[in-house]
Parts: structure tokens; C-alpha cells; sequence
């Protein structure tokens, strides 16, 4: 399964890319997340990265492009991207990768603007194992302190309004484009992600065929 998540910054796609590849074995694969390692690692392309993302801008393609086809080089299982790719460049880049048989199918996650922004600014993850909280939606138990693993929680420096506002513009003009590209491929399917994350999930996996325990057909 060769699987891309498309959405708006805080549509949900990692959440979802996280629980599909739990479900089905399959690899996960969040350049954000990438970034984030690489910044707390102190290498140059942390550096880098960071001085984009603090402003809620995209990573210069070919760097991102680099990074990704790296990771999932050899990988025969498959994979599941999430933030990747983000600009038409990004999708050829990735055809061309593949170019035998292709990406399988690439799901769009719809959110409203509204709600968009009020998740992204209410968001605070862990330090530690990454999970997410939301101020307003699923608050910790104990403030300021992972319910998982009792790590602390901070809010990322692009969640803030004016970065999330940066961001949407960003994923409108650079992003959004590519749900013509996949849809013009036949490959393109639509979830409405204003459900509960385990709502999403489920139609996700129906819609790709697969079992509710994540297994095919
Ligand atoms: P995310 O965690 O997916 O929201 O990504 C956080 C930030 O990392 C983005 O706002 C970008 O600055 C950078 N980034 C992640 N993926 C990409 C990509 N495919 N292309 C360019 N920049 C990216």
C-alpha cells in the first residue's frame, strides 16, 4: 500500500497516518516529524528546516524530496505519507519515484477554516512521545502533562494564530492544487474530518477495502 494523506495543517491526517499504519503494519512517514527529529538533533538540515517552520513556510522541495525517497527507499510493504508531498513539484518527484506502478491512492482529509484554526491553535503535543491534546477537545488529564507517558506538553511554535493563519495560506495556494492532480488520476478519495478521529479511521479503511482490524479483504 502506497498511501498519501492530504489535508490542511490540523485536518487530523497524522493522527489518522498514525492509527492506519498501527492497524495495518504499514510505515508511517511524517516529514514534519522528520524536521522535528532532525532539529532536536542539532544536524544542519534540522537548522535548516527550522528557520521555515518557525514561519509556518515549506522546506525548499528539493530538500524535502530527498529526505522522504531516503527513508522510504527499499521499503516493500509500502508506506503511508502524511505532509508529503505538499507541492505539484513534490507529486512528480514522488512519480517518479515510482514510476512503475505509482502512489495507490491519496485520501483528502476536509476540514472547515474555522475549525481548522481553532484546532490548530489549541494544540499542544508531548515532548516526549509526540501525542497530541487539545485545549478545548481532549484536554490532558493533568495540566501540561502527557496522560501517555507523563512527559511534558508544549505547543509547537507554527501552531500559533498568526503561523496557523501563514500555514493555511501556505497549504491554499501551494497544496490544495494537488487535489486535482491525484483526482485527475483517479486516485483521489474524500473524507469529511469533521468526525470523531475514530469515525474518520473507520471510513478510511472501508474506503481503501480494508477490515475494521485493518486486515484486506
Ligand atoms: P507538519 O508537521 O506536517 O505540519 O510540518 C511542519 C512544517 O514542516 C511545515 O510547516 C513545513 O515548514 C515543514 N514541512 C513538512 N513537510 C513538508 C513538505 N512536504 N514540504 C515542505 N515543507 C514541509
Amino acid at each position: 500500500m502506497k498511501l498519501i494523506l492530504l489535508g490542511a495543517p490540523g485536518s487530523g491526517k497524522g493522527i489518522q497516518a498514525e492509527r492506519i499504519a498501527e492497524m495495518t503494519g504499514v510505515m508511517h512517514v511524517s516529514s514534519g516529524d522528520l524536521f522535528r527529529k532532525a532539529e532536536k538533533d542539532g544536524t544542519d538540515l534540522g537548522k535548516l528546516a527550522k528557520s521555515y517552520m518557525e514561519k509556518g513556510q515549506l522546506v525548499p522541495d528539493e530538500v524535502v524530496v530527498k529526505m522522504v525517497l531516503e527513508h522510504i527507499a527499499g521499503n516493500e510493504k509500502g508506506f503511508i505519507l502524511d505532509g508529503f508531498p505538499r507541492t505539484i513539484e513534490q507529486a512528480k518527484a514522488l512519480d517518479k519515484a515510482f514510476v512503475k506502478d505509482g502512489i495507490d491512492k491519496a485520501v483528502l482529509i476536509d476540514v472547515t477554516r474555522d475549525e481548522l484554526l481553532r484546532r490548530l491553535t489549541g494544540r499542544w503535543i508531548c515532548r516526549k512521545c509526540q501525542k497530541p491534546f487539545h485545549m478545548v477537545s481532549s484536554p490532558p488529564k493533568v495540566a501540561g502533562k502527557c496522560d501517555a507517558c507523563g512527559g511534558e506538553l508544549y505547543q509547537r511554535a507554527d501552531d500559533t494564530m498568526e503561523t496557523a493563519k501563514n500555514r493555511l495560506e501556505v497549504y491554499n495556494t501551494q497544496t490544495a492544487p494537488l487535489i486535482d492532480y491525484y483526482r485527475k488520476q483517479g486516485k483521489l478519495l474524500e473524507l469529511n474530518g469533521e468526525r470523531p478521529i475514530e469515525e474518520v479511521s473507520k471510513e478510511l479503511l472501508k474506503k481503501l477495502g480494508w477490515r475494521g482490524d485493518g486486515r484486506s479483504h
